[in-house]
């Protein structure tokens, strides 16, 4: 007989854990299956960065900031650990600070401009040379992605009576049955599942036609800085402009995009945009490149490392710029859709494809599903 359970989800990445937090917290009797033995995906590799400041002004930072709340929420709990570090976006180029001013005017954002002076005393990491200003906002959070998904998963497991089965695979749904690579079977009355950029095992023809398209990202981690600033906030270059949606209102956007497409057209070809988060033992997290569907390979390119440093010397500052580890990450994006969702069967349901945003954005999108379509 198989073990039933009110809901499955399959896929222990972060929009997985999300929606499993949503449906316990509904006394749903909850399963979570993840392939490998702990998370590794798109998870685990990322900037830890809660980013309301790139969401879209409207329903989509609303989401948000529903996010946000629920990972205090998760802190507060014990489950992980978070750094309420905000954000600073530097401009060492008038267009950027054209971008910031402008941004700032929009009114949607709890953001504000900061001097070179202000923005130095926010982080001595930020390079003075050139430095025109700052956008400075108070709502970024930081998480370590390295351990985030583990802890929620053993907090869900431990807390939340969540049944969680590491290294098994789900190969094949049917009727509500889904079924391991090694043959064992559970039923559940719903099936979300979250398989990250995997669109090929479950339901491939509806992921393959869905609109999702998977990105690669190269990413660096410098040595421990002798210098640490507690709480010190991410920083994100101009080059970062170009990247987050919430900047598109933004007259002055186009002139930052015609210079780099004239001025520095490699930036554009890998995606480079510039960001940096200091983690508390005062390693920095470095990124990052894009690219997409059949550009990627399993190789990282050197080239695009370079060019990665060469960008991030231009906006801050190391006393030592050894590299310590380099990595790249693989995510499933949506051209219009902040998540790809759909039910292929009755029962079925599938989240997948949060893009560059799935830590900021998955616990308020699990939250929104859960009180609409899901919670039915
Ligand atoms: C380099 C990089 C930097 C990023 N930086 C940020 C950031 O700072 N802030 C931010 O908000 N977002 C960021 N993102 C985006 C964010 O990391 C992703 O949107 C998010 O992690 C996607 O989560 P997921 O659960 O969909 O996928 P994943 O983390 O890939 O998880 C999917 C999981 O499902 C499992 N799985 C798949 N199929 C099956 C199956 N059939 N059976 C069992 N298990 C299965 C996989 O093993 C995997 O563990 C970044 C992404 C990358 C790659």
């Amino acid at each position: 007989m198989t073990t039933h359970y009110d809901v499955a989800i399959i896929g222990g990445g972060i929009v997985g854990l999300a929606n499993a937090w949503m449906a316990a917290r509904r006394n749903l009797k909850v399963v979570l299956f993840e392939r490998t033995s702990v998370a590794q995906g798109a998870s685990v590799r990322n900037f830890g960065m809660i980013w309301p400041v790139g969401q879209l002004a409207g329903e989509t930072l609303t989401m948000a900031m529903r996010s946000r709340d629920l990972w205090l929420e998760l802190n507060a709990a014990g489950a992980v650990e978070l750094e309420e570090c905000g954000s600073l976006h530097v401009a060492h180029q008038t267009d950027e600070l054209a971008v910031l001013e402008e941004f700032c005017n929009l009114g949607s954002y709890e953001v504000s401009m900061h001097t070179p002076a202000e923005t130095l005393q926010k982080s001595s990491l930020v390079n003075p040379e050139g430095l025109l200003g700052a956008m400075w906002s108070p709502t970024e959070l930081r998480v370590d992605p390295r351990t985030a998904s583990a802890n929620i998963a053993k907090w869900l497991a431990e807390s939340q009576d969540v049944d969680t089965q590491f290294n098994t695979p789900i190969v094949g749904i049917d009727k509500k049955t889904m079924t391991a690579a090694d043959g064992r079977q559970w039923s559940a009355d719903k099936i979300v599942i979250c398989s990250g950029s995997d669109l090929q095992t479950l339901y491939p023809d509806l992921l393959q036609q869905s609109g999702l398209k998977l990105c690669k990202l190269q990413m660096l981690k410098s040595i421990a800085q002798k210098e640490t600033i507690p709480n010190s906030p991410h920083i994100a270059s101009g080059l970062t402009l170009r990247h987050y949606s919430s900047f598109r209102e933004c007259p002055s956007l186009q002139t930052l995009k015609a210079r780099i497409a004239e001025q520095t057209p490699e930036l554009d070809q890998y995606g480079i945009h510039v960001m940096a988060s200091q983690f508390s033992n005062g390693e920095i997290i470095l990124g990052d490149s894009h690219e997409y569907g059949d550009d990627i390979t399993p190789f990282d390119s050197l080239e695009i490392d370079d060019l990665l440093l060469r960008e991030l010397r231009k906006v801050i500052c190391l006393e030592d710029w050894t590299i310590i580890e380099r990595w790249h990450g693989i995510y499933a994006k949506h051209s219009d859709l902040p998540v790809y969702q759909a039910s292929p069967e009755p029962g079925v349901f599938v989240m997948v494809g949060p893009g560059g945003a799935g830590m900021t954005m998955s616990f308020g999108l699990a939250d929104h599903a859960w009180n609409t379509t899901l919670g039915n």
